[in-house]
């Protein structure tokens, strides 16, 4: 795309641009910035932009380059971060009036990563409050749009992530996935999006929904930056006690082999009656294109997955929030309320106020799957399935290296079709949860469009630590196809 603007380019074009003299981190800043002032309108990708900070970042970068200094691997590029990861010195809501004056004394791990490679710090996007929901619609400041038809829903939580990319207001940034928040919206916004394996990114910083789940990723127009970004935030943390001391390879050097003898495994149950007719042609499309390569397709079976894993995801995952968003009290952390009242009174008051309809809803679960009498029935049950599910995906991958099925059930669905309904909008993770639960890694990238122009995500789940070969093998499908150098049009 050599007449492309900036905005369209790719985080691994923009560092060749500078490299090579032929533009500044100021410029790219800059026309970053005028998209997000003219797009944002209509988006509603983000929460929080400093324009001035942000010129400032992209400043440095060009002095330390003039005078010669080594430069880290994103230097000069702006990234988006979800507005669920702790920003030192800049607002961190969540999207809930609970931390609506949070400003965090300290980054992230994740933050600290891509500050130390020089990345410019863009702004904090959007999300489902506290990371739950599927459509970015449960935040407590506003809808964030589709880039692709702004009538409808860019998918969550990390839809303000997803759609600030979609929308080229920023070449990457970074999201969270408990269940799906990552690799959803990626589908929906024709993008690509990482779920690392859990352990494999730490979660320093990361304001806790459900602990067990929780993984931060990378978004990007293309497989090279989301592996490129990976590469800069994975790897051991001390300060997270399940961040696992283990070398990160390094993605992007391999990228471009592609994998001999791949064995695809194609679960029957990710193609049931609730699958919409245009996306399974279209995953079905992109497993042809692996078989042209020399890849083979292997029928693999994850029954208890299909059958439970929502089921025990919204067990787990709520009982996990219930004792997380213990701390937000008005006393400890949080919304005080202004209403005089004794201390239960106060607690009371102050959550009532702070948190939305949805956070509520899943305290309310959690406390009670954790309740003396229901646990064993609820929560240890859920345990057991969880592992029955894992134990699913060591057979199944025993017989191939990779997992391929849809992201999502369907392309984005219209704003408010689904708020009133909290079920079927649980349904909108029904091929994304059993990763999570699994502990496994997954990623989305953009295999098509429906007739109505909605992009469309085909899902690889990968074994643990094997994200090396995962971005392999969704490199493969990228060279033979062009859907992710598509952008939508404003
Ligand atoms: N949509 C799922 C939920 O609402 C997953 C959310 C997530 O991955 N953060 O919990």
């Amino acid at each position: 795309m050599p007449d492309a603007p900036l905005t369209s380019r790719t985080a691994t074009e923009l560092l060749a641009l500078q490299a090579a003299g032929a533009v500044t981190a100021a410029a790219i800043a800059d026309a970053f910035l005028a998209n997000i002032r003219d797009r944002e309108p209509r988006v509603k990708a983000f929460l929080h932009v400093d324009e001035p900070a942000v010129r400032a970042q992209a400043a440095a970068v060009d002095a330390r380059r003039a005078r010669g200094e080594p430069l880290g691997a994103l230097a000069g590029v702006p990234v988006a971060v979800k507005d669920v990861l702790c920003t030192k010195g800049v607002p961190t809501t969540c999207a809930s009036k609970m931390l609506e004056h949070f400003v965090p004394p300290y980054d992230a791990h994740v933050v600290e990563k891509i500050k130390a490679a020089d990345a410019v710090l863009i702004g904090k996007t959007n999300m489902d409050e506290f990371a739950m929901g599927s459509s970015t619609e449960n935040s407590a400041y506003q809808t964030t749009r589709n880039p692709w038809d702004t009538t409808r829903i860019p998918g969550g939580s990390s839809g303000g992530s997803a759609a600030a990319v979609a929308a080229c207001e920023t070449p990457v940034s970074l999201g969270t996935d408990t269940g799906g928040s990552i690799r959803q919206p990626a589908a929906l916004c024709g993008i690509v999006g990482v779920k690392p394996t859990y352990g494999r990114v730490s979660r320093y910083g990361l304001i806790a929904f459900a602990s067990s789940l929780d993984q931060v990723g990378p978004f990007a127009h293309d497989v090279t930056d989301a592996a490129l970004l990976m590469e800069v935030i994975a790897g051991h943390d001390p300060r997270d006690s399940t961040s696992v001391d283990t070398p990160v390879p390094a993605y992007t050097q391999t990228l471009n082999r592609p994998v001999a003898g791949l064995r695809i495994g194609v679960p029957a149950e990710f193609f049931d009656a609730g699958l919409d007719a245009e996306v399974e042609a279209a995953i079905r499309a992109a497993l042809a294109v692996y078989e042209a390569h020399g890849a083979t397709l292997v029928p693999v079976s994850l029954p208890h997955s299909a059958k439970h894993a929502v089921a025990v995801y919204y067990i787990v995952a709520t009982a996990e929030c219930s004792s997380n968003l213990a701390r937000f009290d008005g006393m400890h952390y949080g919304h005080r309320t202004r209403t005089k009242a004794d201390l239960i009174g106060t607690y009371a008051k102050s959550r009532g106020e702070g948190f939305g309809p949805e956070v509520q809803r899943r305290i309310m679960l959690g406390t009670y799957a954790l309740s003396s009498g229901y646990k064993d029935a609820y929560y240890l049950k859920a345990l057991k399935v969880r592992r029955v599910i894992l134990d699913e995906f060591t057979a199944a991958f025993d017989k191939c290296d990779v997992i391929m099925g849809p992201t999502a059930p369907s392309a984005a669905f219209p704003i408010g079709e689904k708020t009133a309904d909290p079920l079927a909008m649980y349904l909108s993770d029904i091929y994304t949860i059993s990763c999570n639960l699994a502990g496994i890694a997954g990623l989305s990238l953009p295999c098509g469009f429906t007739a109505g122009g909605l992009p469309v995500g085909l899902q690889l789940l990968s074994p643990p630590f094997d994200e090396e070969r995962m971005f392999r093998t969704a490199r493969m499908y990228e060279a033979a196809t062009a859907w992710h150098t598509r952008r939508p049009k404003f």
